[in-house]
């Protein structure tokens, strides 16, 4: 089990930021750990990577204790804090060497890093002229110089322009194909677009542990469709598996279908035969949005 953690709190003061949490992921997944701020993720990544110790409870990083073994879970994980912290003066190289001598890691291992994260156009520049973007990867690249088996990402996209959101979660889904990936998130279409799994925590409390396959699964299927012209409701009707059409606004409409299989390309092929253009065609899983809020909104 890359991380297994049982029965673990934590209490600062008089504040419960963990009430008895238990988890597991498995070698190679991608979880999302999502919930609304102040949830309790950050302090479950910290306990993750030995920065703080529980009030009680277990946790472990590749079958190693982090309190009796905190060093060799330190080798297996990497780590990108919440609020990244980069020495701005620094050159991204020097960054990196300087982290490699910490972590006692061979010199060619920063070229690989630096490449990894797609660093190398800007690799000669002092982090603090890098976009928000760019020191992400500059903290992804810091977090995989020792080749770690686990990522314990925190919030890795919040604050990113809607570009820089699309190639750091390509970046993360490319480097997860090798890792385990654990990251937090406050946001569900993060979890749509990265994961393979997601664990929903409230108040310090885990409310659901899921696959995202097993969210879609019985459930109905809306397709988001925006066409160059308006079309009738009862035209789009004709689909199979149709149970409802609406017009959401302009040419856009929410057509939900009784079904589980993939319906865009049918919509697609409806369009074509009927000489309809379709400017967008998404898939809208109302499964996670739905219990995101029933779980997180009392
Ligand atoms: P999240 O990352 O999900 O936003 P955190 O783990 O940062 O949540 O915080 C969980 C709760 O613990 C919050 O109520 C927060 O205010 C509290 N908390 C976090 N760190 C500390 C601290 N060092 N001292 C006191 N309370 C804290
Ligand atoms: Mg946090």
């Amino acid at each position: 089990m890359s991380i297994a953690v049982a029965h673990i709190s934590k209490v600062y003061g008089t504040q419960k930021a963990l009430n008895d949490v238990s988890f597991q992921v498995k070698k190679g997944e991608i979880v999302g750990f999502l919930g609304p701020n102040g949830a309790g993720k950050s302090t479950m990544m910290k306990i993750l990577t030995t920065y703080i110790e529980a009030s009680s409870g277990e946790a472990k990083v590749c079958d190693f204790d982090v309190n009796s073994a905190s060093k060799e879970v330190q080798k297996h994980v990497g780590y990108l804090p919440e609020h990244n912290p980069l020495y701005l003066e620094m050159y991204v190289k020097e960054y990196l060497h300087f982290n490699a001598g910490v972590y006692n890691v061979g010199k060619e291992r920063i070229a690989e890093v630096i490449e990894l994260t797609g660093l190398t156009p800007e690799a000669h520049k002092k982090i603090g002229q890098l976009s928000k973007g760019y020191r992400q990867r500059v903290g992804l690249a810091n977090a995989l110089l020792h080749n770690p088996d686990v990522l314990i990402l925190d919030e890795p996209t919040t604050g990113l322009d809607p570009n820089q959101l699309v190639d750091i979660r390509q970046l993360i889904k490319n480097v997860g194909k090798e890792k385990t990936v654990f990251l937090s998130t406050h946001i569900m279409q993060e979890v749509e677009a990265m994961c393979d799994r997601v664990i929903i925590i409230n108040k310090g409390e885990i409310v659901a542990d899921k696959r995202l396959s097993e969210l879609r699964e019985g459930k109905d299927q809306t397709v988001i469709v925006e066409f160059d012209y308006r079309v009738e409701e009862a035209f789009l009707q004709k689909l199979p598996h149709v149970k409802s059409v609406v017009n959401v606004h302009d040419f856009v409409y929410e057509i939900t279908f009784s079904t589980t299989k993939d319906m865009r390309s049918h919509v697609f092929d409806f369009a074509h035969d009927n000489e309809l253009k379709i400017l967008q065609l998404n898939q809208k899983n109302e499964s996670l949005e739905s219990l995101f809020r029933e779980l997180t909104n009392k």
